[in-house]
Order: C-alpha cells, then structure tokens, then sequence
C-alpha cells in the first residue's frame, strides 16, 4: 500500500485497465454462466440501499420490511405465502442452512444426507462443514434422481433428501412430487434445490411443468437464486422454509446487535441484495418474468436445433434453458479448446462428459447464430482432418479424473 493517496480520475483509469481483461456478459460470449448482466432496476435499488445492514436490522427497520416482503413475494411464488427465510449471499448459504436446519431438527448419531449425483457442488461444503455423510442417489438413463436408489439409501441415520429443479449440470428437474410422498411417509426433511430453476419453472406454464414447491406438502425448504434467473445483482440468494421452527434451529444469539438472534451464516448481511429483489419482482410482475423465461428457451431451442444440424449430440432435450452436448467425432476438450481460440467460453459437465451451453438472458439470437456457424466450421473441418475419435475409454478416464478430485 502506497504512503500518499491518489485522485479518483488516477483510479478510474487504472482500474479501467482491470477491468479490459474482464469478459462481459453483454458481449454474447459467456455461455457456460448461470450469471447475467443485472437489470438497471435491481441496480438502482441496490445502490438505494448500499449503506444497509440486515444484520443488525435494528438499524434498518425499512429493510427489514422490505427482505419481509421478498420472502412473502417468493413464497407466493412457490406455493406458499407464509414461509420464512432471508435473502442471503447465493444458492451455496441456501444449501448449507437448509442442510443445518435439517440436522438440528433431527438429532441423530452419524446424520446423512441423500443426494443425487446430479448435485451442485455446495452439498460437498455443506457436509464437510456440518459433520453430514453424503450418500449419492443413482440417477434414472434420463439424469433424474432415482427414486428406487433414494429409498435404498434411507435409514435411520438419514436427516435431509434433496431433490433438484433444474440440476446446474443439465437443468433437470428431478421428480420432486415422488420425494415429498416418500418423505411425508418417512417423516423425513426434503430440501429442494430451485437455485437455477426457481425463477424459470414457474414462469414457463405451458409447459406443464410438475409439481416442485411448496404446494407439496413434504417440501421443507426451498433454494432459490435471484442474482441467476432473477437478474438481480450478485450477491443475492433466497432460503425460504415452510416452518419457523426450522430457521429457529439454526439461529444464535446475538447480544451485541438489535436484533436479539440471527439464522443467517454471515453476519454482517447486504441489505442491497433485498432492495434489489424487491424492486425487480415488482417491475416485471409474473408476467415480465414469464417473457424473460420463454424468450430464453426459444433461443434454446433454436440453439438445441442448430447443434444437431451441425452434426453434434445432444445429451438429452432440453428442458429449461441449458443445452449440453458432445461429439461422437472430436473429443470434447478439442471443441472446448477450439471454441475457446474463437472467444466463446463455454462450460464442460462432469456427468456425462459434455460441453454446456447456459442460455442466459444475454445469450441473444444473433450471438447463437454466430456460435453455430463457428461450431459447423469446427465439426467439418475435423472430420476432413480424421482427428482423435472420442471413445468410451478415454471418456470414462475423464471423468474418473474430474470425480476423483473433490473427494
Ligand atoms: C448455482 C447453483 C447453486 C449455487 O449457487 P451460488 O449462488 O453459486 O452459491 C446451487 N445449486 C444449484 C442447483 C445451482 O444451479
């Protein structure tokens, strides 16, 4: 750190430096993002609200009412008015309070979780950091948590089953009306993961989606991520319980501040982040947010189209606005890699091995038409050249590789 300070106009250009190296989402290139451009609304509302403090929200009692209000807005949403929750830093501190609260609401010696394979990777955090064995669900041949491989797993030790609307991977949304019946008959806590999904398959009605909310009565928790399908800035998540007596298991005293007990993870928490939900579910209404939902999937579909044209496969067809796909020619990495010497930043999935394409808001036509073209002159100039085939073998070694890692 310098001894002398330095003027704004000095800053300003510095970190505009910083800055050039960024990727921009409006530039169409990032597709392996559940992130998008924020709203200029949800902006404006943060930058309302920057000085606000929803931990000690003794001091913001306006804040306050307003988080109070998301929440109510969000679980109307999802089935129920009544809920209970905060609007917190993302889907990882959804994950890991709804996983304490499902552990301190059943006391068990060695508590297990069951969650599918597809599973975001924050279950992993949850478990290391509350004790919780992880026991993975088999998925059925189309990604979906298998139901057989869940009743399989649970015993006595078990505390929580999470089921996912909208797997970050593929965008599957698992059964999730099978797991409330099963849990309801065990008495178990099930936790849905609508991180991605929660603000998309409500909107998306003509697609008669099933059953995923709080409208099922085994439903005890729920994910949902404004500052992904939301468009509000990051850092915004939502955790909403359908009981008090799930965020009162979690919660610790709090001597020093207003308010006399806390359930969030963090304490000192962006009142920002609700202001900006606030007003972004206020200015586009369901129907606002129904445009944004459909307009991404008719792009997906185009996209969906276009990849199978160009001579590639999709993993399976999708169902919110995530397309995976791989090649039965090239080997995915060389895709990666040549898309990448194009400026396209796509995502690769772990299971299957295939490359991901997350059609956010800012994914628009044009950026699509022009990927597609990319994407044919990579696959005809392969199959001239007779590069490296993809085989089972190399696949499997993988994806060997990339699970092995984080155990
Ligand atoms: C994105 C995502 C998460 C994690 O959310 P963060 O906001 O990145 O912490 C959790 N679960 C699912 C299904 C997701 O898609």
């Amino acid at each position: 750190m310098d001894k002398k300070g330095i003027t704004w106009q000095e800053i300003s250009e510095k970190l505009k430096r910083f800055k050039r190296a960024d990727m921009t989402y409006k530039s169409g290139r990032i597709l392996g993002s559940m992130c998008t451009c924020p709203h200029e609304i949800g902006l404006k509302a943060y930058y309302m609200f920057l000085e606000s403090n929803l931990g000690d929200s003794g001091l913001f009692e306006g804040t306050k009412k307003l988080e109070k209000e998301v929440i109510e807005m969000l679980g109307d949403l999802l089935g129920k008015k009544d809920v209970c929750g905060h609007i917190i830093t993302g889907g990882t501190e959804a994950n890991i309070m709804a996983m304490r609260a499902a552990r301190n609401s059943n006391k068990v010696k060695d508590p297990e979780i069951i969650v599918p394979k597809s599973a975001h990777f924050s279950f992993e955090k949850a478990a290391d950091m509350l004790n919780l064995r992880i026991r993975e669900a088999e998925l059925d041949d189309d990604y979906r948590i298998d139901i057989k491989s869940v009743k399989e797993l649970i015993s006595s030790k078990t505390v929580a089953v999470v089921g996912i609307a909208g797997t970050t991977e593929l965008g599957v949304i698992d059964p999730i009306e099978k797991l409330s019946n099963l849990c309801v008959a065990k008495n178990i806590y099930l936790h849905v993961d609508a991180a991605f999904g929660g603000f998309s398959i409500p909107f998306l009605k003509e697609k008669r989606f099933p059953k995923f909310d709080f409208s099922l009565e085994g439903v005890s928790s729920i994910t949902i991520d404004p500052h992904k399908m939301g468009l509000a800035p990051i850092p915004t998540g939502c955790i909403l319980f359908r009981d008090r007596s799930f965020l009162k298991s979690i919660s610790t005293e709090t001597p020093y501040l207003t308010e006399k007990e806390q359930s969030t993870i963090v304490g000192t928490r962006s009142g920002a982040s609700a202001a900006a939900t606030w007003a972004l579910l206020k200015y586009f209404g369901r129907d606002g947010y129904a445009k944004i939902a459909e307009g991404c999937m008719e792009v997906t579909e185009f996209l969906a189209e276009g990849i199978e044209k160009s001579g590639f496969k999709l993993i399976r067809k999708p169902e919110l606005n995530i397309v995976a796909f791989k090649s039965d020619k090239i080997i995915i990495d060389e895709i990666v890699s040549q898309l990448e010497d194009k400026g396209w930043a796509v995502s690769v999935t772990a299971y299957p091995k295939a490359i991901r394409i997350v059609v956010m808001p800012h994914v628009k036509m044009e950026h699509v038409k022009e990927f597609l073209d990319d994407l044919e002159e990579i696959h005809s100039k392969h199959v001239l050249d007779g590069l490296p085939q993809e085989n089972e073998k190399n696949t499997y070694l993988k994806l060997a590789d990339k699970t092995g890692q984080g155990k």
